[in-house]
């Protein structure tokens, strides 16, 4: 039977989502403003995970809806390939004025892609095109997480460390370090990163050692891992590794997907944290979310490595139809236009304490086993109910939507990133929802 507002469920294949379960009890978002969704029934929803860590300057912005528009009815589409359009450069051009990095290690040159895990893929056969082109071609194995997600294309996977990610599909060559969560020593940390854990970066070491550098194109992290459960790196970590990856000629990655354009406080996580990669790959608050695409971004050193054969030849043999759309660029274009013109690259610095404040004063409701905050990033941590990893958090979730107020989880953690609009006020009111939540569920 079907509700009042509830179009038939049956035919769309939901991603990443239990089906069964949530078409038995569906969750309907219909419109959305500011800070705020609405239902499908009318009821108000304060967007506490801006969509999916994308919408970064708020919903329903008329700046980016209008030249979406003008640019639909200027140039809706143009191939991809041997032919360009004047939006995708001036786009890369204002993406290369933000970029981080100085001279040399400026991130200054950009390729774009449709989504995360694009980006992803793709910064990963750069890295082996790039060894390749360098006459270093047995670097073909890249070095991810424990604990790492880097999207679903079969390279993100590869060096992903979301084991239900890796379980049933085969996998280029790849390892892992240990991850550098340290719950018992770092819990509730506040005032800055985890201090105990920087070593763990000497993990890189180890790899080389096991598999030798001359194998090892790459190594990708998440500066700050987001869909595994918010982990920060521990003060001084990701110094340590690029110290050893430069060592042994292997790129540094940073998968910049949720932590770029503004979510820690500075434009980017390599901003933030003062160490520049060779590469990093960002999709979601590149367009605000609105529009799909994500891009990649590499030194000089890197691309002009590709650049050096026949003038007559493509340099790097791959590229989507949809890399670099021109209503994807347009609408990146006004995003950030606005990102600039309202401060918001910057603003999660200004909330961070306030933040951090709130979402520690969860710190002794029942069943929160750890805090952590970062920028406008939070990660609360539940004890699992016996042997049900989720469900507990699930729980959560499902009351916090019930009363108003979108949350992520992710195992047992309660994952929250609102957009960088809001307001002292609109987090006060986040975590009123989320403790009485809490205190609801056993
Ligand atoms: N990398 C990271 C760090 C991510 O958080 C995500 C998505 N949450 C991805 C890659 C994949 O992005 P997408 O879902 O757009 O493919």
């Amino acid at each position: 039977m079907t509700r009042a507002n509830t179009p038939n469920l049956e035919n769309y294949w939901m991603p990443f989502t239990a089906n069964r379960q949530f078409k038995a009890r569906p969750r309907l978002l219909a419109a959305a403003e500011g800070v705020f969704y609405r239902d499908v029934d009318g009821n108000r929803i304060l967007d506490g995970t801006s969509g999916l860590w994308c919408v970064n300057a708020g919903h329903g912005r008329r700046e980016i809806s209008r030249a979406v528009e003008q640019q639909l009815n200027t140039l809706d589409f143009a191939p991809s390939f041997q032919m360009g359009h004047p939006v995708a450069f001036e786009f890369a051009e204002k993406l290369a004025e933000i970029a981080p990095g100085e001279g040399d290690s400026k991130l200054k040159h950009v390729f774009y892609t449709g989504s995360g895990s694009e980006s992803v893929d793709t910064a990963l056969k750069i890295a082996i095109a790039y060894q390749r082109a360098i006459g270093q071609g047995t670097r073909t194995r890249v070095i991810g997480r424990e604990r790492g997600y880097h999207g679903v294309g079969f390279g993100g996977i590869s060096v992903g460390g979301l084991v239900n990610n890796r379980r049933v599909f085969p996998q280029i060559p790849s390892d892992h370090l240990r991850h550098t969560h340290n719950l018992a020593r770092n819990a509730f940390t506040k005032g800055g990163l985890p201090e105990h854990g920087a070593e763990l970066a000497d993990d890189l070491e180890r790899l080389v050692g096991l598999h030798g550098a001359e194998t090892i194109a790459a190594v990708i992290v998440e500066p700050v891992a987001g869909s595994t459960g918010v982990l920060l790196p521990p003060e001084g970590y990701l110094e340590r590794l690029k110290t050893i990856a430069e060592k042994h000629g292997i790129l540094v990655v940073f998968d910049e997907v949720i932590s770029g354009f503004g979510r820690l406080g500075a434009p980017f996580a390599a901003d933030y944290f003062g160490v520049t990669p060779d590469m990093i790959t960002t999709a979601k608050g590149l367009t605000n979310g609105v529009v799909p695409m994500g891009a990649v971004f590499t030194n000089s050193r890197i691309h002009d490595a590709l650049m050096q054969g026949p003038e007559d030849q493509i340099e790097l043999f791959h590229g989507y139809t949809y890399s670099g759309h021109p209503v994807a660029c347009a609408a990146g274009l006004a995003t950030l236009s606005i990102y600039l013109k309202e401060g918001l690259l910057t603003r999660a610095a200004e909330l961070a304490s306030h933040w951090e404040t709130a979402v520690h004063s969860l710190k002794d409701r029942t069943n929160v086993i750890d805090i952590r905050t970062i920028g406008l990033v939070a990660g609360i941590e539940l004890g699992s109910r016996g042997s049900a990893v989720g469900a507990r958090a699930y729980d959560v979730f499902v009351d916090c939507f019930k009363r108003g107020l979108l949350i992520r989880v992710t195992g047992e953690i309660i994952a929250l990133s609102p957009p960088l609009t809001i307001e002292k006020g609109q987090i006060d009111d986040l975590i009123l929802i989320l403790a009485d939540a809490l205190d609801r569920v056993d």
